[in-house]
């Protein structure tokens, strides 16, 4: 404004005043146009926002919440979840004090559950967050051997973390699963050194009945355990995606195992016994279970 004062300064003091209030005004009011102009002509929109209304019919478009771990080092993971075309939304390092890093805004899907399904929702990463742990992994041995256990110290985080996210999006605890859980065919992390109970009783994800388990126990080994479709039925009633074959074909015996790795951990043989079969009666369908 001050250079376009210039002309004006050799007229009459009280013509100064007058003319140069006008040009201000109409230098002003050009300036608004240009700009009103410039801006109209960057957004091209044929339209004008206004979002001065809030509607109350909403929610999260995130209703999942899957954990996995890296089977790799925190270096290899960070290099890998950021330089190829596999993703998560947050890792938590295995360091001393852990250390959180967000790769991806939770309101982007990541790509870290690929083909899954968990309650008949199919191809869930664009509904889910992924947490990746840093873990070296566990791989199924004769003796049973399930890997190294989590850092005490990580586990908190986790909780934490997840409690915070479950918070922000409203998910249910049966919704808060392993990627063994969602790809049972695939995917075994976080394996069975994830001490899911521990979570549960942390308010984090779902649990069953353990006094109702032992109860079912006892009449299973008392009458035999439950057949191939009584399993499918139930698998199915809590999450899973199995087929109803009536008999234990590959599919079914892979989603016994994803589910003994996530609530019989101690013992994960893909085997229908009588222990299996109570603690699968015994987890509710809906809620935490404790
Ligand atoms: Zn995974």
């Amino acid at each position: 404004m001050t250079a376009l004062r210039l002309p004006c300064l050799k007229l009459p003091t009280e013509a100064t005043r007058l003319l140069l209030a006008r040009c201000q005004t109409a230098v002003t009011v050009l300036c608004l146009l240009l700009l009103a102009g410039c801006a109209s002509e960057r957004s091209g929109a044929p339209y004008s926002i206004n979002d001065s209304l809030k509607a109350n019919g909403k929610n999260s478009r995130i209703d999942i919440i899957v954990l996995h771990y890296t089977a790799s080092t925190k270096p290899s993971a960070l290099l890998t979840l950021t330089n190829r075309e596999v993703s998560a939304h947050y890792v938590v390092s295995d360091d001393s004090k852990p250390v959180v890093y967000k790769l991806v805004d939770e309101n982007l899907s990541a790509w870290h559950a690929g083909e899954s399904s968990w309650y008949g929702r199919t191809f869930i990463n664009p509904r889910s967050i992924g947490i990746e742990i840093v873990h070296p992994g566990w791989t199924r041995n004769s003796d049973g051997d399930s890997g190294p256990s989590y850092p005490a110290a990580q586990i908190d985080a986790v909780i934490a973390l997840t409690r915070e996210v479950a918070r922000r999006h409203g998910v249910a605890a049966e919704n808060i699963v392993g990627h063994s859980d969602v790809a049972p065919l695939r995917k075994q992390d976080p394996g069975p050194a994830f001490p899911w109970k521990k979570l549960a009783q942390a308010g984090v994800g779902r649990w069953f009945d353990e006094a109702a388990a032992a109860k079912y126990q006892a009449e299973y080994v008392r009458n035999g355990s439950p057949d191939a479709g009584w399993f499918q039925k139930q698998l199915k009633r809590v999450g899973y995606s199995v087929p109803e074959t009536n008999y234990f074909d590959a599919n079914t015996l892979h989603t016994i195992a994803a589910f003994q790795m996530h609530y019989r951990p101690e013992s994960v043989n893909s085997k229908p016994d009588a222990q299996t079969a109570a603690r699968l009666r015994a987890l509710p369908t809906n809620g935490s279970g404790l």
